[in-house]
C-alpha cells in the first residue's frame, strides 16, 4: 500500500530543526504571495515554465507537489518565498527547511526530464521593494537524488507506523458497534442521514429535538463511514466550550465499546488556555518549550500519537515530558489525529487553522458543525471588521516617532471622512479611497516598524494594527453581503464592515470538505440557514421527528399580553398574574425569559411583591462561569423556585435540567431583535437579496431563541412541564408555522 505525501509536508517532517521562533514576522498575506509569484514569474524569459506537477517514489512512498518555475534554457529550478523586513533576520532553520524542498523537487525533476544536473535557486521576493535575493547551487541528479531518498528514509517508519494505523483503524471502524444497546426513537434515522450524506459526499441540514442523543447520533455514523468514504480525518466543530466537552465524551463512549479502535483524537484548546509560560514570547531565546522544539519533537510527536486521546491534560503531560510547547505540539498532532474537536473559528474563520491544513494537505475530511443555529451570527462576527477612532487615538499617543506622521495622516482623513458624514449613522455604498489610501500606508508603516522591531510590546499600537490589517482584508472583499457604516459619537466615529450573509465567505469552506453536517434542534426555516450559510444547492436536509408528545408539554398562548415596547409597561402585572397562577397551581422549578434586562427587573419586582413566599434568583449582566453555575445549581430535583434570565443568553439554550429541576417555562418575549437603525439596515438589505426582509431579520433569529429556551423543559421521555407563550402574537399562523409541529397550543 502507497503513502502520499506532499513535498512541504515531508521536508517540515524530515528538515525542520531548532527552535520555535514566532517573533513578531508579518508573513504576506495569501493574495501577496500569489501576486509576488506572478511578479517572479513575469519577470523571467520566453519558455519559464511555472507551477510545474511533480512527483516521485520511493520504496512504498508517494512524494508530490509543485514546483514554482523552471527555465529551460538556463536549466535553473525557482523555488520562490515572499518575505517582508530584513532577509538577515530569517531564522536558519527557515532557510535549512526552503533547502531540503528546492532539493527534493530537484531530484523529482531530475527524473521526469532525464536530466544529469540542474541550477537550483532559491528566490525570496520581498513584498516592500519587489526586490529579489537569490541563493544558488548546481547539484548534480546523483546528489538530488540521495538527499531524496535521505528524506524518504526519515519518513519511511513514520509513514508505515501511519499506514498500519489507518488500516487498524479502519478494519476496527468497519466493526464498530453501535456504543448503546439500542438507538433511541429518531437517532436511527439522524444516523442513517448521516451515513448516506457522507457516502454520497453532500453537506447535510438535521433539524433533531434535544433528547435523542445527537452527538453520539451524528459521530458514530461519520465514524462507520470513515472506511469506506476513506476520509481522512473528522472534525467536531462547537459554538462553546461546553460542547466541546460533550463531543470528547462521545468520542470517549465510541473508544470504550472497541477497546481495538485505535482511534487518535484531539482537543483543540485556545492558546492561552495552553501556554506554559504566558509571560513569555514563542521563540527559542525567551521561552524554553520553544528552544529546541523542533530537535524535540519527534520523541513528542511518537508520545502523542500512542497517547489515543490528546484532552487539554494529557497533551500537557506529555508535552511536558518532553521539554515542548502543549500548544504547538497540539498544532502539530492535528496533522496526525483522526478527529479533531475544535471551535467554528478553526475551520470557518478567515484565517482557520484546520481550514488552511484541509487545503494545503491531500486530506479527506468530513465536518460535524453541533448546535449549527448559531453559526449565522458567529460567522458574520468571523467577518466583520470595526475600526474605532478611539483606538487610534490611543495608537497615536503611545506610537514611536518614525510612525507619527503615517498615524497623523490617517488621522487627518478619518476627520474628513467623519464630517462628510451628516447624520449619526449612515450606511455608504463604498469605503471612502482615500481613507483606504491613508489606513493602507499607515499598516504598511506599521508593519516595517514592527518588522524591525520584532520584540517591540505596544498593546495599543498592535490592537489598533490588527483591526486595521483586518480592516484592510476585508474590505478587499467588500460586496452586497457587508454593510459599511459610519456611527458617529461626538467628534469620533466608528467605521464598520458589517457582515449580513456571511454564504460567499463560508461556500468555499463547505466545498472543500467531502461532507458537512449541520444539526440543531432549531434549523427552521431551511431556506434560511440555507441562504445565509451558502450551502450547496444539493444539500440533504432531515427533521428528526421528536420523540416526545404533546401530553408532555402544555403550551399555553397567553393572547391577553403583548410584550411590544409601548405596552411594557401594561405587561407588566399581567405577566406576573400568569406566572403566579401557574406556580400556585403546581409549586416547583421555572424558568422566566424576557426580553432584555430591564424587563426582567420590572417583571422580577412585581413578582417578589405578589409571591414573596417564592425563592426567586435572577441572571445578572456579566455573570463569572462560577455565578452561571450557581444559578443552575438552584435547580434540585426536590427545589421550588423561580429563576429569571435573558432569551438568547446563557440559560436559554445548551442547558440540560431533566425531571423535576425544570417543570416549566415563561417567555415573555417573542425574541425579535431590537429595531434599530443598524436592524433596520440589515432588513433593507435583506429584503434587496431575498425579499422577506422583515422575517430573515427579525421572526426567524428571534423565534429560533423562543425554541431553544422553550426545548429546556422537556429533556426526556418522562419529563412532564409547561411553557407559557406571553404574546398575543404567538397566536398568528406565521408564528405559529414556526413552532416545533409535536406542540400543541392552547
Ligand atoms: S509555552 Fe507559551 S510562550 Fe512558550 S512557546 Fe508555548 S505558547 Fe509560546
Amino acid at each position: 500500500m502507497k503513502y502520499t505525501v506532499a513535498v512541504r509536508a515531508l521536508c517540515e517532517f524530515t528538515a525542520k530543526q531548532g527552535d520555535l521562533d514566532l517573533r513578531f514576522t508579518p508573513s504576506p498575506t495569501a493574495q501577496e504571495g500569489i501576486a509576488g509569484h506572478q511578479l517572479v514569474a513575469s519577470r523571467r524569459g520566453e519558455g519559464y515554465e511555472s507551477e510545474i506537477s511533480l512527483s516521485g517514489e520511493h520504496q512504498h512512498l508517494l512524494v508530490r507537489g509543485r514546483a514554482d518555475g523552471y527555465d529551460p534554457q538556463l536549466n535553473r529550478l525557482e523555488e520562490v518565498k515572499t518575505f517582508r523586513g530584513r532577509l538577515e533576520r530569517q531564522p536558519d532553520n527557515h532557510r535549512h527547511l526552503h533547502w531540503a524542498q528546492l532539493m527534493v523537487y530537484g531530484w523529482l525533476l531530475c527524473q521526469a526530464r532525464g536530466l544529469s544536473e540542474v541550477e537550483l535557486a532559491l528566490v525570496y521576493f520581498d513584498i516592500g521593494s519587489q526586490d529579489e535575493t537569490v541563493l544558488r547551487q548546481h547539484c548534480s541528479a546523483t546528489a538530488l537524488q540521495q538527499h531524496f531518498e535521505t528524506q524518504c528514509e526519515r519518513f519511511l517508519d513514520w509513514a508505515d507506523q501511519e499506514l498500519a494505523h489507518r488500516a487498524a483503524r479502519d478494519w476496527a471502524l468497519t466493526a464498530l458497534p453501535f456504543p448503546h444497546a439500542a438507538f433511541r426513537t429518531g437517532q436511527r434515522a439522524l444516523a442513517e442521514a448521516v451515513y448516506k450524506a457522507n457516502s454520497t459526499g453532500r453537506c447535510l441540514m438535521v433539524q433533531a429535538p434535544t433528547g435523542i442523543g445527537k452527538t453520539i447520533g451524528t459521530v458514530f455514523p461519520l465514524l462507520k463511514a470513515c472506511p469506506a468514504q476513506k476520509l481522512d480525518k473528522v472534525f467536531f466543530l462547537t459554538a462553546k466550550t461546553s460542547g466541546r466537552g460533550v463531543a470528547m465524551k462521545a468520542l470517549d463512549l465510541v473508544k470504550h465499546s472497541a477497546p481495538a479502535l485505535p482511534l487518535r483524537v484531539i482537543e483543540l484548546v485556545a492558546k492561552e488556555k495552553a501556554c506554559e509560560h504566558p509571560d513569555k514570547a514563542c521563540h527559542g531565546a525567551s521561552c524554553p518549550l520553544a528552544q529546541g522544539f523542533y530537535d524535540r519533537l519527534p520523541q513528542a510527536r511518537t508520545a502523542a500519537a500512542a497517547a489515543g486521546t490528546l484532552d487539554k491534560a494529557t497533551l500537557r503531560t506529555v508535552a511536558l515530558a518532553h521539554q515542548v510547547c502543549p500548544y504547538y505540539l497540539g498544532q502539530e498532532m492535528v496533522k496526525w489525529s483522526d478527529a479533531v474537536v475544535g471551535d467554528y473559528n478553526h475551520y470557518f474563520d478567515l484565517n482557520a487553522m484546520l481550514h488552511g491544513l484541509a487545503v494545503g494537505q491531500p486530506w479527506r475530511v468530513s465536518v460535524l458543525v453541533d448546535e449549527a443555529h448559531n453559526l449565522v451570527e458567529r460567522a458574520r462576527k468571523m467577518y466583520t471588521a470595526e475600526l474605532d477612532q478611539a483606538s487610534l487615538g490611543a495608537a497615536r499617543r503611545s506610537a514611536p516617532p518614525p510612525l507619527k506622521k503615517a498615524l497623523d495622516r490617517l488621522h487627518k482623513s478619518w476627520n474628513a471622512t467623519h464630517k462628510a458624514q451628516s447624520e449619526d449613522y449612515q450606511v455608504h455604498a463604498e469605503v471612502p479611497e482615500a481613507f483606504m489610501f491613508s489606513l493602507q500606508q499607515a499598516t504598511h508603516a506599521i508593519t516595517e516598524h514592527l518588522t524591525e522591531h520584532p520584540t517591540l510590546v505596544d498593546e495599543a499600537l498592535q490592537g489598533f494594527y490588527f483591526e486595521a490589517l483586518h480592516f484592510t482584508r476585508l474590505s478587499e472583499s467588500f460586496g452586497e453581503h457587508s454593510l459599511f457604516d459610519i456611527t458617529k459619537a461626538g467628534k469620533q466615529s466608528t467605521l464598520c464592515l458589517r457582515n449580513v450573509v456571511p454564504a460567499s465567505f463560508l461556500k468555499p469552506r463547505f466545498a472543500n470538505a467531502h461532507s458537512v453536517t449541520l444539526f440543531s434542534a432549531t434549523l427552521r426555516p431551511q431556506q434560511f440557514y440555507g441562504d445565509l450559510l451558502g450551502l450547496p444547492d444539493n444539500t440533504a436536509w432531515i427533521d428528526v421527528d421528536s420523540p416526545f408528545s404533546h401530553e408532555q408539554l402544555s403550551v399555553q398562548v397567553s393572547r391577553h399580553i403583548s410584550t411590544r415596547y409601548q405596552h411594557r409597561q401594561a405587561s407588566l402585572p399581567r405577566v406576573v398574574e400568569v406566572m403566579a397562577r401557574q406556580y400556585e397551581q403546581q409549586p416547583g422549578n421555572y424558568l422566566a425569559f424576557f426580553s432584555s434586562f430591564d424587563y426582567l427587573d420590572e417583571v422580577a419586582r412585581l413578582w417578589a411583591a405578589r409571591m414573596p413566599q417564592v425563592t426567586t434568583w435572577k441572571q445578572s449582566r456579566r455573570m463569572s462561569e462560577g455565578d452561571q453555575a450557581q444559578f443552575l445549581a438552584r435547580f434540585t430535583e426536590d427545589g421550588q423556585g423561580m429563576g429569571f434570565a435573558v432569551l438568547g443568553g446563557s440559560f436559554a439554550e445548551g442547558i440540560d435540567l431533566a425531571g423535576q429541576r425544570l417543570i416549566g417555562a415563561f417567555i415573555a418575549t417573542l425574541g425579535l431583535p431590537q429595531v434599530n437603525v443598524v436592524n433596520e439596515q440589515i432588513r433593507m438589505r435583506m429584503a434587496d437579496l431575498f425579499g422577506d426582509g422583515y422575517a430573515y431579520t427579525y421572526l426567524y433569529p428571534g423565534l429560533q431563541k423562543v425554541v431553544q429556551a422553550a426545548g429546556r423543559v422537556i429533556r426526556t421521555q418522562t419529563d412532564r412541564g409547561v411553557v407559557h407563550l406571553m404574546d398575543d402574537r404567538f397566536g398568528r399562523p406565521e408564528v405559529r408555522g414556526l413552532l416545533p409541529s409535536w406542540w400543541r397550543l392552547g
